[in-house]
């Protein structure tokens, strides 16, 4: 049995530790803030309740995974709810698409916007499965070293066309916003992004999106249950400094009160804060959040899909509206230089009068809020890829999960890194 450390209580920290410590590993879970849950950790004020960062999942199959290996299966503690409609797309021509997650109905759906669209959004789509069978299998699936790639895997990390310029061949503005949303949602430039991220939109129409019943407090709510069933020792207010480290090998980690030994370190934060690991990833940014409004609201609302992308003209910002009910929150990507709920009302949408309550949290607020960003690393070509830690590190003894972390933000591949880490890490 190994004493394991885990450093970080967000998403990534509490599944690796959920699945060490079922693998029969002594595990503590250090988190610097006074409450568990990182970015799932909801934002109230007035009797409104909003997520602060992720409302739905790709790839729900990742979720069931964590739940089955480390006890109880999900279904028997949480309600995954399938989206039927994954997020409605307003485009700047007053165009707009509610996208459903299967091929055939986003065929339809866009061929009733323009004919033609429909064909050419899937084609485009589709060409993407080969991508994502090597990738699941030699990237997602299994603990990778960059020194020794295998060919097919290889052959797609080093093409060096960038998801920007292979969204160009769809020939329409509105299916390229369409195309690179994902990635300008998680704060990157799609000229920076290598084409093959672009697989997400493959992911999502081929295994479709899910909410959690009762929303991501549900979803901490069952994992701090685990990480007690499983008798993971939980430090809430404890921020790790750094690691101990002796020749070569970390033996410890370090906090304002004290060492805690450990034989295995799982880094579930950003590695750049922790002086033992910032020269590995000295050549990495964090990739920032967006501009935050949390709206609680009252009266007759328009009819909201569960996400709504409102596209601008060029050089204007993309709003999003995440609508729960009456707690709606916007989120900011691009030139952000009027309040968000005037911009909401240009575009069509004019809640002015029946906003309550609100919380504004700037990109600046978010990173301190979380100690890093739940992005992780922002996409600086495609050699970021090899920048990342994990499963792995030069550290002997010393893994890294989370947003940061190989195979990189989002609660999916989060979730695998911890299952990677797990992998390597191996029973007691
Ligand atoms: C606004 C927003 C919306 C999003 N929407 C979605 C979505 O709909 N679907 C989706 O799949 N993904 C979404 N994401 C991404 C997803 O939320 C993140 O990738 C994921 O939650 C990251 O989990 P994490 O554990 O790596 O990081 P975090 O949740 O950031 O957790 C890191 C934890 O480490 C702690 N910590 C930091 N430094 C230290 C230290 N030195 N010592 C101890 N503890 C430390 C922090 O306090 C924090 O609790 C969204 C992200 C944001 C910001």
């Amino acid at each position: 049995m190994a004493k394991v450390a885990v450093v970080g209580g967000g998403f990534g920290g509490l599944a690796a530790a959920a699945r060490l410590a079922k693998l029969g590993h002594a595990v503590t879970l250090l988190e610097r803030a006074e409450r568990i849950g990182g970015a799932l950790l909801p934002v109230e004020q007035d009797g409104f309740s909003w997520e602060g960062g992720p409302t739905y999942t790709v790839l729900p199959a990742v979720l069931r995974d964590l739940f089955r290996k480390s006890g109880r299966p999900l279904e028997r503690e949480l309600e995954l709810v399938e989206l039927d409609v994954l997020r409605e797309h307003r485009f700047a021509d007053g165009s707009s698409v509610s996208l459903p997650p299967t091929r055939g109905a986003q065929v339809a759906a866009l061929e009733a916007m323009e004919p033609g669209l429909g064909t050419r959004w899937a084609d485009y789509v589709h060409a993407y499965a080969d991508d994502w069978e090597v990738l699941r299998r030699e990237y997602l699936e299994r603990p990778w070293d960059p020194a020794r790639l295998p060919p097919a895997l290889a052959a797609r990390l080093r093409k060096r066309e960038s998801l920007a310029r292979h969204a160009r061949r769809l020939r329409d503005d509105r299916l390229r916003q369409m195309a690179l949303y994902p990635a300008e949602a998680e704060g990157h430039d799609p000229r920076d992004v290598p084409a093959w991220v672009g697989v997400t939109a493959y992911v999502e129409q081929r295994f479709g999106s899910s909410v959690v019943s009762g929303g991501m407090q549900a979803l901490l709510g069952a994992l701090v249950a685990r990480l007690a069933t499983r008798r993971v020792d939980v430090l809430r207010g404890t921020e790790v400094r750094d690691l101990q480290v002796r020749d070569g090998r970390a033996i410890g980690v370090v906090t304002e009160v004290g060492v805690v030994e450990s034989d295995v370190v799982v880094v579930a934060c950003d590695p750049r804060r922790l002086p033992a690991l910032s020269s590995y990833v000295a050549r990495t940014m964090p990739a920032l959040p967006p501009v935050m409004v949390h709206l609680g609201l009252a009266g007759d609302l328009p009819e909201m899909a569960h996400e709504t992308v409102l596209h601008g003209e060029p050089r204007e910002p993309t709003i999003v509206v995440r609508a729960n009910g009456p707690a709606w929150t916007l989120l900011g990507r691009g030139r952000v230089d009027e309040d968000l709920v005037t911009t909401l009302a240009r575009r069509g949408i004019d809640i002015r009068s029946q906003v309550v309550t609100r919380v504004d949290r700037s990109p600046r607020d978010l990173v301190e809020a979380w100690g890093g960003s739940p992005y992780g690393v922002l996409w600086q070509g495609p050699r970021t890829v090899l920048r990342r830690l994990g499963p792995g590190t030069p550290v002997a003894g010393v893994y890294a999960v989370g947003a940061h972390a190989t195979p990189g933000a989002g609660l999916p591949y989060v979730g695998l890194s911890a299952a990677l880490v797990a992998q390597v890490v191996g029973p007691a």
